[in-house]
């Protein structure tokens, strides 16, 4: 039989049990030992169901209690030298408190593990940062394979991958390299004596765009590791590695792993692949969660298996730590759209069936394609997949532009809402308090009927309104307390989009989401926010914004189908929004939000890639956005600071206002706008909602203050870095109180044309990642 392997299986659980004990350790109501047996309980399921599937190997180093790259650098030793902690001794207490902090240290920082939607802990690594080993823990898991009668295969991030991911101080970090390879030698070799006969090593930084220095690394690195391991597959994967073929292929390695999910075409490039060296093709897609289609994998297959042989491996495109884990479990679906699905699980058993489909023949699991293929064809068959109504409107594109040009557009705005100098706004969410999501739960159980759940929302809607007019902010909001999450609030009620009941995907530590499935052409039936932002607008003579999470980010957090470019379905997503906006517009909502989180993230890995993204991205945005009269304000909003490169694309959207994070990077995001010339209104967050202090008047003043030396005053707002719903009311009202008093203050300064205040300095905080828009309740 071929062999057919995983880079890694999703560690969470099917039921989220990882994460449930997780957290009840943190809670203190389990001990390490109770910790230490669900994970093995986990592993033990998991390794088993790769066996029953026909692996060759289980896949043993994908598990972890919080990130794998975080559990990499702690087996080699190299810890934050600010925490104190001895490598050596590190216990489960310790180790989460480098990935959460504790009273005297920040966590490690937390940022994207490449174009996924996953969070990994940023190794900190400096001049005297020594590589002597840590626990054993990677090697008890080993063991515990073994005993359990299984043949384990190792797997680790790369060393090069592990450097360039790594925030390194104070030297090149290719310097490290002379002190980290000898760790991964030790570890490999260790590895190889507890009978890992392979080992992976992911390096998907291989895809990526890399200095040459970074090139010329490979083939040495990778010639001390086969000294110490004589099986090494490096897998790469999330970008195409046709380029860099040459170098592949004479790395001194037995095996390479390519991602044909994502780069298909990068196979052309490796034609000439040496006799009896290892390919592993990841034919199934580990980053999505669509069934694959058999038929055409195994013409793809069949003729490099007559020629690469058993060196011909089968594996996913990926780790399918992107996925849900199992199918079986989601029965709230509709058959047919069940038909084109394939989680964790299931894709174990696709690679099972080309294996044997390869080496036994077809007729051997003639069933098995039979029922792949009709199972696509009722898929692909079904009522709402291809909409004649969206593909029209798709061939005739409206217009996408507003009308009229921001200043003109200004100025009929501010005659319409009649707003003071440096307006005041907050994000959208309000806290979703305990009595909220109460509510939520006792509907979703049926005890509460339609009518009582929609008085029970408007009596929360009241409330925020009741106390944004008495804080005296300028635009309200009505608080998203109806939704429990702002893309499944969506989701739900778009027609080509489905959400599961469970299919969780591990975001970061424990925390879960649960990304909508976009299957069929997606539109909108009726209206989503239209009656809650009516209700809200009758409350009040302020503007009230109306919320809606924009296009890209409804396309971005969710798993997006793959037979139409990513591009036109962002278009899809856009015209149903169009209709929304229009609709609050037609109902005199005088600021509409489109809240687009994830533009930055969609950006892909490779710079050649950039321009196709944002063209389609700030297309999408300007189609959805276009749906309102040029008297209409529209705002967006963005949680994060680091957008200096695309600047020009962000303007592009040509939004009237942008609210951004910037409280938390002391506004040096401020220096890039100063150097851009952003041309329309900006509030760049005065305060950081991800943490529950209240900040002092002073200190917003001073970003008030920082902001007026690069943003005119008219074109300034004031607001916090992010929606407030993580938060509890006491916190929230006092810091927006503290708010409305630095807006109040500099603007008594503005208009008694007095020099700036001398601004306090202020810490670069570091706080806890954002999660927003993402509970995981
Ligand atoms: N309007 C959303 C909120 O306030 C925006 C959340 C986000 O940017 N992730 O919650
Ligand atoms: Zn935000």
């Amino acid at each position: 039989m071929l062999t057919t392997h995983l880079l890694g299986f999703p560690r969470i659980g099917s039921q989220r049990e990882l994460k449930f004990a997780v957290e009840r350790f943190w809670r203190g109501e389990l001990d390490e030992a109770g910790l230490a047996a669900t994970g093995r309980e986990l592993r033990l399921r998991h390794w088993e169901w790769q066996r029953a599937a026909g692996l060759r190997f289980v896949s043993v180093g994908d598990f972890s209690h919080y990130d794998q790259v975080l559990d990499t650098t702690v087996l080699l030793g190299a810890l934050p030298a600010r925490f104190g902690f001895d490598a050596a001794t590190l216990d489960r207490a310790r180790y989460f408190e480098l990935a959460r902090g504790n009273a005297a240290q920040p966590a490690c920082e937390m940022t994207k593990w490449f174009d996924t939607n996953y969070h990994y802990l940023k190794p900190e690594y400096d001049a005297a940062t020594r590589f002597d080993g840590g626990p054993q823990w990677l090697l008890d898991e080993l063991r515990e394979a073994k005993l359990a009668g299984f043949t384990p295969k190792l797997q680790l991030v790369g060393p090069l991958t592990l450097l360039k991911l790594a925030r390194v101080q104070g030297l090149d970090p290719l310097a490290l390299l002379a002190r980290l390879v000898p760790a991964y030698v030790r570890l490999l070799k260790a590895a190889l004596a507890e009978g890992s006969d392979w080992v992976q090593l992911d390096e998907p930084i291989a895809g990526l765009d890399l200095d040459e220095k970074w090139l010329a690394a490979f083939a040495p690195v990778y010639r001390e590791l086969a000294a110490a391991h004589p099986r090494i597959l490096l897998a790469t994967y999330f970008s195409g590695v046709a380029e860099r073929a040459e170098l592949l292929r004479t790395l001194p390695v037995a095996g390479l792993h390519l991602d044909l999910a994502r780069a298909p075409q990068q196979l052309a490039a490796f034609a000439d692949w040496p006799a009896g060296k290892v390919l592993s093709l990841g034919i199934v897609d580990g980053r999505n969660v669509w069934k694959t289609d058999l038929d055409a994998a195994l013409a793809t297959l069949t003729p490099l298996h007559s020629k690469l042989g058993d060196a011909l491996w089968l594996a996913p495109s990926c780790s399918l730590l992107h996925v849900p884990v199992d199918l079986e479990q989601e029965d709230g679906l509709a058959l047919a759209l069940r038909d084109g699905l394939a989680f964790a699980r299931q894709k174990l058993d696709e690679l099972s069936t080309l294996s044997r489909a390869l080496c036994l023949g077809r007729s051997v699991c003639f069933q098995a394609l039979e029922a792949n293929r009709a199972a696509l064809a009722r898929f692909r068959g079904q009522a709402g997949r291809d909409d004649a109504a969206v593909a029209a409107r798709l061939a005739a594109l409206p217009e996408l532009e507003r009308g009229l040009a921001y200043p003109e557009r200004a100025a009929l705005q501010r005659t319409r809402l009649q707003l003071p100098l440096l307006p005041s706004t907050t994000i959208g969410s309000f806290p979703q308090t305990g009595e909220i999501r109460a509510k939520r739960a006792a509907f979703k159980r049926g005890e509460l009927d339609e009518a009582g759940y929609r008085a029970a929302m408007q009596a929360e809607i009241a409330h925020a309104v009741a106390r944004q007019e008495a804080l005296g902010l300028d635009v309200l909001v009505h608080g998203e307390a109806e939704r429990s999450d702002m893309v499944d609030y969506f989701a739900e009620q778009l027609a080509g989009v489905a959400v599961c009941r469970h299919g969780w995907v591990q975001s970061y530590g424990s925390r879960c989401v649960k990304p909508p499935v976009i299957w069929g052409d997606v539109s909108r039936p009726r209206a989503m926010t239209v009656e809650w932002t009516r209700y809200a607008q009758s409350l009040t003579a302020k503007p009230m914004k109306g919320m809606l999470t924009g296009p890209v980010t409804l396309v971005q957090w969710a798993f997006v189908r793959d037979d139409k470019p990513r591009a036109e379905v962002a278009c899809q997503m856009a015209l149903a929004l169009r209709d929304e906006v229009a609709e609050l517009d037609a109902a005199g909502i005088a600021a509409i939000q489109i809240d687009e989180p994830a533009f930055r993230e969609g950006l892909p890995l490779r710079r050649a890639d950039w321009p196709a993204y944002l063209d389609w991205a700030v297309t999408a945005f300007k189609l959805s956005a276009a749906g309102s009269r040029p008297e209409t304000q529209v705002h967006t909003h963005m949680c994060y600071s680091e957008f200096e490169d695309v600047l020009p694309a962000i303007a592009a959207m040509d939004a009237d206002v942008i609210t951004i994070e910037t409280s938390r990077s002391a506004m040096t995001l401020l220096d890039a706008f100063g150097v851009f010339a952003y041309p329309n209104e900006i509030g760049p967050g005065v305060y950081d909602i991800h943490s529950p202090r209240v900040p002092p008047v002073a200190e917003m003043t001073a970003l008030l203050e920082k902001a007026l030396a690069v943003i005119p005053a008219e074109r300034l707002w004031v607001n916090p870095d992010c929606g407030l719903k993580t938060r509890g009311w006491p916190e929230t009202e006092a810091a927006l109180a503290n708010m409305l008093e630095a807006a109040r203050v500099v603007r008594r300064r503005l208009a008694e044309g007095g020099a700036a205040s001398a601004a306090p300095a202020l810490a670069g905080a570091q706080g806890a990642a954002c999660g927003c828009g993402h509970p995981d309740e």
